[in-house]
């Protein structure tokens, strides 16, 4: 596995609200076969599991967690337009980082997006959401991995969203979303976002 699993983390550097004890594990996975590697390994150690995002919905009690935290890394903060118009953004990334990616392309919709302090895949399992508009409006499909290590992608009414919240039917890593991209007018979106 070429991302380190660390011991004994202390946790409130990881949480917006700098609270909790250690984590008993904290995996930082460089790719997606470091998810699998770690996955095929738990099957047998049967450890807790917990998905950390950016922490800006995660409060961790002062005796910590005993398992293992997942933190995706970098490579799964990659943002991009498909060749049909639509986007694609890894879980990791934040959205304030999307709002941005958006104004930038004429995208409207995700000015939302820029005052929530999460990152995407946060947002999608919590169904965040503000000023009228929250994520599940803007979902075509999910990738993720249950935690047996399946790939699987659901499609936005596979998923049972509600109000600040998602079930995918199991615990899941959620990798990446294709979000619908309407156009728009780049002043009005930046009006919008102010
Ligand atoms: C100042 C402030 C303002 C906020 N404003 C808003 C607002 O306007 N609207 C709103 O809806 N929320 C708001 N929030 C709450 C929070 O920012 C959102 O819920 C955000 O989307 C959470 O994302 P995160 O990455 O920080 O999630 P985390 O706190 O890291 O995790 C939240 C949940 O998502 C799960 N999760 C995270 N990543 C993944 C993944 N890759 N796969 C599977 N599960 C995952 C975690 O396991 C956990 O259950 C605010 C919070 C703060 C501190």
């Amino acid at each position: 596995m070429s991302g380190q699993i660390l011991n004994d983390i202390n946790l409130k550097q990881y949480s917006w609200f700098n609270l909790g004890g250690n984590a008993k594990n904290f995996f930082k996975p460089k790719n997606y076969s470091d998810i699998i590697n770690f996955l095929n390994i738990n099957k047998k150690l049967n450890q807790n599991i917990h998905i950390l995002g950016a922490g800006s919905n995660t409060l961790f009690r002062d005796g910590g967690f005993d398992g293992t935290i997942i933190k995706l890394g970098s490579e799964f903060s990659k943002i991009k337009i498909l060749s049909d118009g639509n986007l694609e953004v890894g879980a990791a990334c934040l959205d304030k980082k999307v709002a941005n990616f958006a104004l930038e392309n004429s995208i409207k919709d995700f000015e939302f997006l820029s005052c929530i302090p999460g990152s995407i895949g946060g947002t999608i399992a919590m169904n965040s959401g503000c000023y009228e508009h929250e994520i599940a409006n803007s979902i075509i499909s999910v990738d993720f991995l249950t935690l047996g290590g399946e790939l699987k992608t659901f499609k936005r009414d596979e998923i049972n969203f509600y109000y600040r919240g998602s079930d995918f039917g199991e615990p899941v890593i959620i990798l990446s979303v294709k979000l619908k991209a309407i156009k728009g007018n780049k002043i009005e979106i930046q009006k919008k976002t102010k």
